[in-house]
């Protein structure tokens, strides 16, 4: 892999790190950052990796107007024997320049930007926690720069990353949510954004999901927003259900987002010759299936949790519990196996890991 010439400036003063026994999601930042900016008829230009701080941006930016920014997550482990690992990579490059395309946001130079995102976890490596569980969650991001108030592509961008120490999701284990299906809000419609990974679309969440925290509900399961009724995601993870033997997740159809996480769950289930099939799946379906006592597991997947079970489904006033709100034993093993091959104690045989 060729590799990105990066302008380094390190920072004189280290931060203070969190404890890394309890660290929240989110909120701890390392002490350096990658910039790489865009301008129209001169391409990507002055990559450079520099102490973390805040950045200077016109008002007028078009990302705070109109939303033009994409953004990625995935995470780097540390083995037992110190080896540096990332989980799929190219993937997120390669689905961060779909969501530019949609965005019309310039092209990111995929191998550049991995040679980037390695050179900074190099500089930041004492950052990745080492305990059960726990990993350091990346950020890379674009936002449109230029100062314009017309609505119309940026000419200007910069190409971001950020690194943040995360502990294990699960802290007294793996744990079933309780999720209550949303039939008055949508995520996502045809034609729209759904499928890429834009900041629009999560503002656009917040609605539902804060309806359902206050009924003691920890998120939302989607409907696509043609006809409210077919099964899109859950939360901001993609969604499956075992039912009678047969493990089903919603085809991609241009709302949902792609996730990787789903992409190596189909693999892997595929490879342990279990039934799964992509297609459209209705709540009435879920509901029928619940009453005949044939909805064996549901979770969701995602780089943050990697597996999270539902335990209950709310959908208009029937609450449906799945495996009397207990982990299923498939959920439990495609976790296992999933966070083993991620963080180095489990055999790969996919080649999904990639050594820093
Ligand atoms: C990121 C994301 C997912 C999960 O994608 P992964 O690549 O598995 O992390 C699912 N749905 C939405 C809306 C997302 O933003």
């Amino acid at each position: 892999m060729k590799e990105l010439k990066i302008d380094v400036t390190l920072s004189t003063e280290k931060k203070q790190k969190p404890s890394f026994d309890n660290l929240e999601f989110g909120k701890h930042f390392t002490d350096h950052m990658f910039i790489w900016n865009y301008t129209e008829g001169k391409g990507w230009h002055d990559a450079r990796i520099i102490p973390y701080q805040p950045i200077m941006l016109d008002p007028a930016a078009t990302v705070f107007h109109y939303g033009q920014t994409v953004f990625e997550g995935m995470k780097a482990y540390l083995t037992k024997d110190e080896q540096v690992l990332l989980f799929r990579p190219e993937e997120n490059m390669k689905r961060l320049n779909r969501s530019n395309d949609r965005l019309c946001m310039p092209k990111l130079d995929e191998e550049g930007a991995l040679s980037a995102l390695k050179q900074l976890i190099q500089i930041d490596r004492d950052w990745i926690p080492s305990g059960e569980g726990t990993s350091l969650y990346i950020r890379p991001f674009m936002i449109a720069t230029e100062a314009f108030l017309g609505v119309h592509p940026a000419k200007t961008y910069q190409f971001i990353i950020i690194l943040s120490p995360v502990g294990a999701y699960y802290k007294e284990g793996i744990n079933p949510v309780k999720i209550a299906v949303e039939s008055e809000y949508v995520r996502a419609v045809a034609g729209g954004t759904g499928n890429a990974k834009t900041a629009g679309n999560y503002a656009a969440s917040l609605k539902a999901s804060e309806i359902a925290e206050q009924n003691g509900y920890s998120q939302v399961l989607w409907l696509d927003g043609r006809e409210n009724q077919y099964i899109e995601e859950v939360g901001s993870m993609n969604v499956f259900f075992k039912i009678n033997g047969e493990v089903i997740t919603p085809e991609l159809n241009g709302s949902i987002l792609e996730g990787i996480t789903r992409k190596s769950i189909i693999e892997l289930l595929n490879y342990m010759n279990i039934p799964l099939v992509e297609r459209r799946i209705s709540i009435h379906e879920i509901q029928q299936a619940y009453q005949d006592g044939v909805l064996e597991e549901a979770f969701g997947t995602g780089t943050a949790a990697v597996i999270s079970p539902i335990g209950e489904l709310l959908w208009k006033n029937e609450k449906m519990v799945v495996n009397n709100g207990e982990i299923g034993s498939l959920s439990q093993q495609l976790y296992d196996t999933l966070t083993g091959i991620q963080n180095g104690t489990k055999e790969d045989p996919f080649g999904w890991s990639a050594r820093i």
